[in-house]
């Protein structure tokens, strides 16, 4: 579903000591988790409601980040977050989040959910039940004890549609002081839904939040494992005019006969990725028995690889290959075979190894009638 989103990131945060929305967290500045995690979640557009004289920390904190932008706050909460309604350029249809920079460890999950529950409704909030007693002190004594029943503790994102938010905002008297957006829609008669909210989405108001933010993002970053994996293929030489190897087509007498492009070099390497992830091998993935393949340019098994590895959290670290024939000559095309694997990878040029050796005129590819590949790759997976 379409959204927008505004991050209310204008506090002074003096009980947090200081602009803690630009204070780093976890090594990011704070307000830069939820932009990430908005945009993440499919945000189109992210209005950054800031303090005067905050553009320069905001360009800072969000460098290379695109889909957003600042607009300056206001004398308290409610014009904050009205002086971002007015900046999104979408309809009054439009779902959008209003969010604290405060509460960091923002997930796409909860935007999902908050989104779902919008349906039908005004609005919606996470929220938490009040699992603890309530007491009411005055003088450092209790005074009277508060009934916990039906009562929450309000978390942002708060979702609404965006004509339905300015219009309650457009209908509230001055000053009257609602701390959120919920309160203001619910004032003008909204129904505004309650979805359970995580306590990971803490504010943070106090120095020692701090810390126990860095705890939990601690706690979800699995250790990295590194892992080798190794690949090897072979192809027959018969009739043709050129060869794919390593992604690079190369002028020759002859072609490598395969039911795909019969890339040795790309298949050896899409076996050690798919090796080293313990996912089987590219004839599991793609099985030659299917007519699709024919033909087909071998970039794609390789890309299928490092996909499934990303979808495990994990990342390639190096690549590199050894092709193994007497003809062609491979020497003066290794660099484009670097940058093209570089490129379909997504690697550094020195993460990328293209090597040759011949057989000494021995075996199988000394006799020319194929050529082997073999290839071997470093990737990283949590553990
Ligand atoms: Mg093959």
């Amino acid at each position: 579903m379409s959204f927008s989103a505004v991050i209310v990131a204008a506090g002074s945060g003096t009980r947090a000591g200081g602009s803690k929305q630009w204070r780093l967290l976890g090594g990011k500045p704070v307000a830069r988790w939820s932009l990430e995690a908005l945009l993440a979640a499919g945000a189109q557009e992210v209005v950054v409601v800031i303090a005067e004289g905050q553009a320069a920390a905001a360009a800072a904190a969000f460098s290379g980040l695109s889909g957003w932008r600042t607009v300056q706050g206001g004398a308290d909460r409610a014009a904050s977050s009205q002086a971002g309604l007015a900046a999104l350029s979408g309809d009054d249809f439009l779902p959008v989040l209003v969010h604290d920079a405060a509460r960091p460890l923002l997930a796409p999950d909860h935007v999902r959910r908050l989104l779902e529950a919008l349906d039908g409704a005004d609005g919606a909030i996470l929220a938490l039940p009040v699992a603890d007693s309530l007491r009411r002190g005055v003088g450092g004594r209790i005074s009277g004890a508060v009934d916990r029943d039906g009562l929450w503790r309000a978390q942002t994102p708060q979702a609404f549609r965006l004509g339905r938010l300015r219009a309650a905002f457009a209908a509230q008297a001055q000053d009257q002081g609602a701390t959120d957006e919920a309160e203001v829609v619910t004032r003008d008669g909204g129904v505004v839904r309650l979805v359970e909210g995580d306590p990971r989405l803490m504010k943070l108001t106090y120095p020692e939040d701090f810390a126990m933010a860095e705890a939990l993002i601690a706690g979800q970053t699995r250790p990295l494992q590194t892992r080798v994996g190794q690949g090897f293929d072979a192809h027959r030489w018969g009739p043709g005019g050129s060869v794919w190897l390593c992604g690079v087509e190369i002028a020759h007498d002859q072609t490598l006969i395969g039911h795909s492009d019969a890339d040795a070099g790309l298949h050896a390497l899409t076996d050690a990725v798919l090796g080293a992830m313990g996912d089987g091998d590219i004839g599991d993935h793609f099985p030659p028995t299917d007519p699709k393949w024919k033909g087909a340019a071998s970039d794609q098994f390789l890309v299928h690889a490092v996909e499934r590895l990303a979808a495990r959290g994990g990342r390639l670290v190096n690549v590199d290959v050894t092709l193994i024939c007497e003809r062609p000559k491979v020497k003066p095309h290794r660099q484009a075979m670097r940058e093209r694997l570089a490129e379909i990878l997504h690697l550094p040029l020195d993460a990328v190894s293209v090597k040759a050796t011949t057989m000494e005129k021995m075996g199988f590819t000394g006799r020319e009638e194929g050529l082997a590949a073999s290839a071997i790759a470093t990737i990283e997976l949590p553990a």
